[in-house]
């Protein structure tokens, strides 16, 4: 490593925040993080997200770049997890992309477009497989009934949100980092913050506050989703499913106790009220034409929040001396932050062993760079 040990802030304990903080304390860095709500709680986008690490679905609408990324944190969580002892968090048994029979155009559309993506990447052949009716109903019977054929996606896999952020606070605080929460931070410059506890020098100072970063990113822009909690005794299933249709894309994530997660609109607005009438029905009834047993299921509770993107959609790193700003990660937080963190963090440190795979594509994520971050 060519940096000595760092005075370091990180400004938002958010998912990125979190995936930072770990990766920069791995490193031997000094390392105050503040968020401006308390630990295990608050406004950030992770508390409200699915956790889904879906890079295959995704690659339909998103850059490749999203779907390199998102293999690297997939690899990363897995490790992260392990040192964590906290596997119980990860569900990794895949997708099931389906349509209903007067959408089936919807789903062969989305097979051209990731076939034609994924067809760069030989060894990803396997990940995908096009199921018929018996096939479904070995993997997910109770979908069989309905549907006539589906995609399984069979390397995208699930995380407990809730869970994760709390076991990463504890990781975090056991290796010595300084939380600083509930303390909102005015003023970011570089190498200087400023909150209410007055303001403080560090070497560095990262800028990890999605949405709350608005000010000094005047191109970053909110995307409102929402989602509905579920609890349904008369369903069992155990995949995640994405349900092609002309006019939205639909999940259902499953969680324990036969709770499900279903999500989630992407609508243009900075809009952090209750969800709309509208899209409950359109949410629920789309559940409930995926599996009739989802009539007697039980709301548990509907959720709102707002997705930090950029005008591309895709993430940015924004470096000057003293200062970087991570910031755009839209709907792919979680598929993202790990890997973002890595090369975030490989980069400052001008690390010799970033030659990999990884290295070109980090050069397209940097907006600018500071003599501290190797070109
Ligand atoms: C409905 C919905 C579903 C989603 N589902 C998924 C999914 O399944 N998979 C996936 O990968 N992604 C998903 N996402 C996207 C994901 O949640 C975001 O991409 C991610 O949370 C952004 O991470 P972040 O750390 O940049 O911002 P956040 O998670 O919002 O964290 C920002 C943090 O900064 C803090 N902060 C802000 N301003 C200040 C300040 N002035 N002082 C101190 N602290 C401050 C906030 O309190 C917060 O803790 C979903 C998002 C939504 C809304």
């Amino acid at each position: 490593m060519n940096q000595s040990r760092q005075h370091i802030a990180i400004v938002g304990a958010g998912i990125m925040g979190r995936c930072l903080a770990w990766r920069l304390s791995d490193s031997g860095h000094d390392i105050t993080l503040f968020d401006q709500d308390a630990i295990d709680t608050g406004q950030a986008a992770a508390y409200t997200a699915a956790g889904m690490l879906a890079p295959y679905s995704e690659l339909e609408a998103a850059e490749d770049s999203i779907f390199q990324l998102g293999q690297h944190s997939l690899s990363l969580w897995k490790k992260w997890l392990k040192v964590w002892q906290a596997e119980h968090l990860w569900r990794g048994n895949g997708t099931l992309v389906i349509a209903h029979r007067q959408d089936q155009a919807s789903l062969e559309r989305f097979n051209r477009q990731l076939g034609a993506k994924l067809s760069e990447y030989d060894s990803e052949t396997k990940s995908v497989r096009h199921l018929n009716k018996q096939q479904i109903a070995e993997l997910e019977p109770e979908l069989a009934e309905r549907f006539e054929q589906a995609t399984y996606l069979s390397r995208e896999a699930c995380l407990d949100n809730h869970g994760l952020l709390q076991t990463m606070a504890k990781a975090l605080q056991s290796c010595g980092i300084q939380w600083r929460s509930p303390c909102k931070v005015h003023h970011i410059a570089p190498g200087r913050i400023t909150s209410e506890s007055g303001q403080e020098k560090f070497d560095h100072v990262f800028d990890c506050r999605g949405m709350g970063a608005k000010q000094q990113l005047p191109d970053l822009r909110a995307v409102r989703g929402e989602l509905i909690h579920v609890q349904a005794q008369d369903v069992e299933l155990t995949h995640m499913v994405r349900l092609m249709h002309p006019r939205y894309r639909l999940y259902l994530v499953p969680k324990a106790n036969r709770e499900y997660v279903l999500g989630a609109t992407q609508i243009e607005a900075e809009d952090y009220s209750p969800m709309s009438v509208r899209s409950a029905l359109e949410l629920l009834s789309a559940l409930y034409a995926i599996h009739p047993g989802f009539a007697e299921a039980r709301i548990l509770e509907n959720r709102s929040n707002c997705r930090p993107a950029l005008p591309d959609n895709q993430p940015r790193i924004q470096s000057q001396s003293g200062l970087t700003e991570i910031n755009g990660l839209f709907r792919h937080g979680f598929l993202l932050a790990p890997a973002l963190a890595d090369i975030c963090v490989r980069r400052w440190q001008n690390e010799a062993a970033f030659s990999g795979e990884m290295a070109p594509l980090s050069r397209s994520l940097f907006y600018t760079a500071s003599p501290e971050f190797v070109q």
